[in-house]
């Protein structure tokens, strides 16, 4: 599809600078159970805007003329993107429609639990949603069951409907309180907290209300229900920086794998250090859950599956699937689990993030499709996150006056290029290590390419030789040294993942027959006289023998 872009643009307000502000609330029990009760309803609002567009994007697809505006080539972007343009018009599928469509929906008693503007803003969400499937970006929609409910809900201004005041005493300090309909929440403020200060000291755009799950009712400020509740605030201007958090200015290379990082300054220390090696163990434990939940799975629902143990495939009519107490005990604990995975991952981002920053924030990176990524490392890219790493590091680089600069990795190869000879010669996975012919190296891979990345023009990233002779000089050792402290650390007992071309401590080494005789062949694919001759003398052949048995016992 791709039709970049067809949506009318008004002339919007010049964007400032947001950054977010989260307080936790205080309910009481009667509180919670409105405050459900007025996400019900919004989920049921989205629900509806989001079907009903869903049939406008159906409708829309099936016309003649969005076929005929597919075949427009690209070389014609205008044509392309007025034939698009009016198909939107015609379908009523854009965002301005969808607000039309809300107020047409917004009827009896939703028109009760949601003011306008939130039914507006739900509406816009279910716009985006559909306009990404409308893009090629996603392949379907998500109704939000009833179970998992509405998670969050938002207002566009802070005059009217869900919004925050804040009621200063003397000295700055006062009270906050989430206001809707006739509920006033109370949130909890620690103003000895630099942040939460620095944040109520900048005008609101607009607040979020977000219903988190807590691990059970029982968990500190939960409901009945077992959820918590928290507003976020959307504020005008920069975020507080910690007085800890200084700000080099250095140019840094950086090379980003599924689960590793190597970071080469320009002139400073050299780093190799794995991705969130800390949340290993964690993301054991929740495997461990996952299998224990698809035991508990099969033992309750039999039915579901074949003699030899294989689902069935679910037609209509087929009979619903049970969970027992045990699984749901499971799966609160796997997303308790979850949760806290997800929150200790974001805080080693930010440690790791300030630990570059505070060398220099004009950064120099390849653009790496995230995506291909998770089909190939699904596992650790999912563990790691290296998309949200690199969001993170955009955004807090951006907010200290930096740059991050990604470069297309289509033109600059640099996990290719050799500067001494100024060849590409791609690498294959396995071979961690960039040595080449004219005497560059070795030097782990990696490392070779952030130093690389490091000595790029952003504005003109084609690497050439001329351009690394100098900074190889001083590179060389630090990039060595960086090696060698992975080594080191390796060698302590830390786990590394294998890319960083690191042997574990006491890994053992192949013994079992199996293994050797891999060994074998691979030797005698590559020379036979190599293999040969570390072969014993071929035995006498006995009499009965055949020359097949032979060949067996060699
Ligand atoms: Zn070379």
């Amino acid at each position: 599809m791709g039709n970049k872009h067809a949506e009318e643009r008004k002339p919007s307000k010049p964007k400032t600078p947001t950054f977010l502000l989260e307080l936790p609330l205080m309910t009481d029990a009667g509180q919670a159970a409105r405050l459900g009760a007025h996400l019900e309803a919004g989920r049921q609002f989205y629900n509806a805007v989001l079907s009903a567009g869903q049939q406008r994007l159906r409708r829309m697809r099936a016309d003649p003329a969005w076929q005929a505006a597919c075949a427009i080539p690209r070389t014609q972007p205008q044509e392309r993107r007025a034939a698009f343009a009016a198909l939107r018009e015609r379908y009523g599928f854009s965002e301005y429609a969808f607000h039309e469509l809300a107020r047409k929906l917004r009827v009896s008693w939703l028109a009760e639990h949601l003011d306008a503007v939130l039914a507006q803003t739900l509406a816009t969400r279910a716009y985006r949603a559909l306009n990404r499937v409308c893009l090629g970006k996603a392949r379907r929609v998500r109704f939000k069951s009833k179970g998992r409910g509405l998670s969050s809900i938002e207002n566009k201004r802070n005059d009217t409907g869900l919004r925050f005041v804040l009621q200063t005493h003397d000295q700055g300090r006062g009270q906050g309180y989430l206001l809707w309909h006739d509920e006033q929440l109370r949130a909890l403020i620690d103003w000895d907290d630099p942040v939460v200060a620095h944040g109520l000291a900048h005008p609101i755009k607009y607040a979020r209300l977000v219903r988190r799950r807590a691990s059970s009712p029982r968990a500190q400020g939960a409901d009945r229900q077992g959820e918590r509740y928290v507003v976020q605030l959307m504020l005008k201007g920069l975020p507080h920086h910690k007085p800890k958090h200084t700000i080099g200015t250095e140019t840094i290379g950086l090379d980003l794998g599924p689960s590793s990082v190597a970071i080469v300054p320009q002139q400073a220390e050299a780093h190799l250090v794995p991705l969130c090696a800390e949340l290993r163990p964690d993301a054991h434990a929740i495997r461990r859950l996952q299998r224990k939940m698809e035991r508990q799975r099969r033992a309750a629902n039999p039915e579901h599956y074949d003699d030899k143990g294989r689902p069935k495939k679910r037609g209509k009519g087929a009979p619903r699937w049970k969970q027992s107490r045990s699984y749901q005990a499971s799966r609160r604990r796997k997303a308790t689990k979850e949760r806290k995975l997800a929150a200790h991952r974001k805080s080693l981002h930010g440690r790791m993030i300030h630990q570059i920053v505070r060398t220099g924030n004009t950064i120099i990176t390849e653009k790496i499709s995230y995506r291909g990524w998770q089909k190939r490392y699904g596992r650790s890219v999912g563990r790691c996150a290296p998309g949200m790493l690199i969001d993170h590091l955009r955004r807090t680089v951006a907010s200290t006056g930096g740059t991050l600069h990604e470069v297309p990795t289509r033109s600059t190869k640099l996990s290719q290029f050799c500067h001494g000879c100024g060849t590409f010669v791609p690498k294959p996975l396995w071979q961690r290590w960039h040595q080449c012919p004219c005497g560059v190296g070795p030097v782990q891979r990696d490392l070779y390419s952030a130093f690389l990345a490091a000595f790029l023009d952003p504005a003109d990233p084609i690497p050439s030789c001329a351009r690394y002779v100098v900074p190889w000089e001083g590179a060389e050792a630090r990039l060595r040294a960086a090696h060698e402290r992975a080594t080191q650390r390796a060698n302590e007992g830390q786990v590394m993942p294998r890319s960083m071309g690191i042997s574990r401590a006491g890994a053992r080494l192949p013994k079992s027959p199996g293994e050797a005789t891999q060994e074998l062949l691979f030797l005698s694919s590559r020379g036979k006289v190599e293999a040969w001759k570390h072969r014993p003398e071929p035995p006498g052949l006995q009499p009965g023998e055949s020359s097949a048995k032979l060949s067996q016992s060699l």
